[in-house]
């Protein structure tokens, strides 16, 4: 019952998606069309400006970047497990971010040397943490600091007893902070909410957390969120760690978590 409970509310959820997303859609392709013209125009005359296919790029960068977040939603469920080390996967991550946020944006990494492997699906990381990177910049307008560190975490029973399906044990906590304008608590409360976004229409989707959150899921992982309005948020996503002995290669079988459907 849950679990079609699970597919009806995202059929549903699929269904708001392709009308707002092909609005947006549409904004961007008039967008493209619109600064095309010019520049063929400017190109007819001998002069075509720059500044016309800056705003073709731009356009084609949001488009993708909303394709990007369409799939990471959509894929959700769908992920092989396999032991990973996330921090190589964080680095990774970290030298893209560093070529394309803004450069008002300082991006830090405090690393923990000796963090075990986790049982995760590196895609859907780097989908997490590109969509917890987009979160931050955004909220850092006049640019600030962002701030990924790993270190290996223990959850007990007592902790584990109040978050439904989380295992004790050991975990590898991944923090990531920022120091923009931060949310209040109905921000926070309604955060991870599929379409939720105080962002400017075309500006956010609201899928990013929801994705994010169902990515943790998928993990059999935890996240929790601690911001203050004016000073940062810090997110905390812990992954378990992937079993002893399970080292990546020789032909071991991932764990393999269905969808909902
Ligand atoms: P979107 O980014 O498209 O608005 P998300 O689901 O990614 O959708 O985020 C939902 C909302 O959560 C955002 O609109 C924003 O208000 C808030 N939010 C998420 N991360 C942060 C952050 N790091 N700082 C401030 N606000 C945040």
């Amino acid at each position: 019952l849950e679990s079609q409970l699970r597919h009806a509310q995202k059929m549903e959820a699929l269904g708001t998606l392709a009308g707002g997303i092909a609005h947006d859609f549409n904004n961007i392709l008039a967008a493209i069309i619109g600064f095309t013209e010019l520049a063929v125009e400017g190109h007819q005359e001998g002069q075509v400006n720059p500044a016309d296919l800056k705003q073709v790029l731009r356009s084609a960068e949001r488009a993708r970047e909303l394709v990007r977040q369409i799939l990471a939603f959509s894929r959700q469920t769908e992920a092989e497990l396999r032991p990973m080390d996330l921090n190589k996967q964080l680095g990774q991550t970290v030298e893209l971010l560093k070529c394309t946020l803004p450069k008002m944006i300082s991006v830090e990494t405090i690393l923990s040397g000796d963090a075990p492997l986790v049982l995760a699906n590196n895609n859907q990381i780097e989908q997490l943490l590109l969509n917890l990177a987009n979160n931050a910049r955004d909220a850092m307008p006049e640019g600030g600091r962002l701030i990924f560190e790993t270190e290996s975490a223990m959850l007990d029973d007592e902790f584990c007893q109040h978050h439904v399906g989380l295992e004790p044990g050991a975990y590898v906590l991944l923090k990531v902070s920022d120091t923009g304008h931060g949310m209040d608590a109905k921000t926070l409360s309604r955060m991870y909410d599929p379409f939720f976004s105080t962002k400017e229409v075309g500006r956010g989707t609201g899928l990013g957390m929801s994705t994010v959150y169902g990515i943790v899921k998928g993990h059999r992982g935890h996240i929790s969120c601690y911001s203050e309005p004016g000073r940062g948020t810090i997110f905390r996503v812990y992954l378990p760690v992937s079993p002893a002995g399970q080292e990546g290669a020789s032909g071991e079988l991932p764990t393999q978590i269905n969808g909902p459907g």
